[in-house]
């Protein structure tokens, strides 16, 4: 019993090893390392996707403040359902709200000078 106990501790101990001589002989050699992490995926499929932004629902504000007679700072769109929302500056908080609720993943600012867009699921700008 107490036997079996060491060696199952040694063979995985010999297994670690194993993999750190893999890993040492890998980034000594740079094409090797290059196969370790084939070309990493840097970019967001969800901002790939969402290049059309729906019509704003309501077109003159964040949905949540103008139904509770709130004020925002910023207005921000759902380009899922285009939802219009409050930015994180404003006390209501409703674009990232609406998030947390739908899993819609990116929205893109409604100010009129500003197109960016923002992944909530892999917080990129884009
Ligand atoms: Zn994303
Ligand atoms: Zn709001
Ligand atoms: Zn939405």
């Amino acid at each position: 019993m107490h036997d079996d106990v060491l060696r199952n501790i040694f063979s995985d101990i010999h297994i670690e090893e194993t993999v750190l001589d893999f890993r040492r002989t890998l980034s000594r050699d740079g094409r090797a390392e290059a196969v370790l992490a084939p070309d990493e995926h840097t970019g967001c499929d969800h901002l790939q996707d969402s290049t059309d932004a729906p019509s704003p629902r309501p077109p003159d504000g964040c949905a949540e403040c103008l139904s509770e007679g709130r004020r925002w700072v910023h207005l921000r769109r759902c380009m899922t359902c285009g939802h219009v929302g409050c930015c994180d500056s404003s006390p209501g908080r409703h674009a990232s709200g609406h998030y947390g609720t739908t899993d819609h993943p990116v929205i893109r600012s409604y100010e009129a000078n500003e197109s960016w867009r923002w992944c909530f699921v892999d917080e990129q700008v884009g």
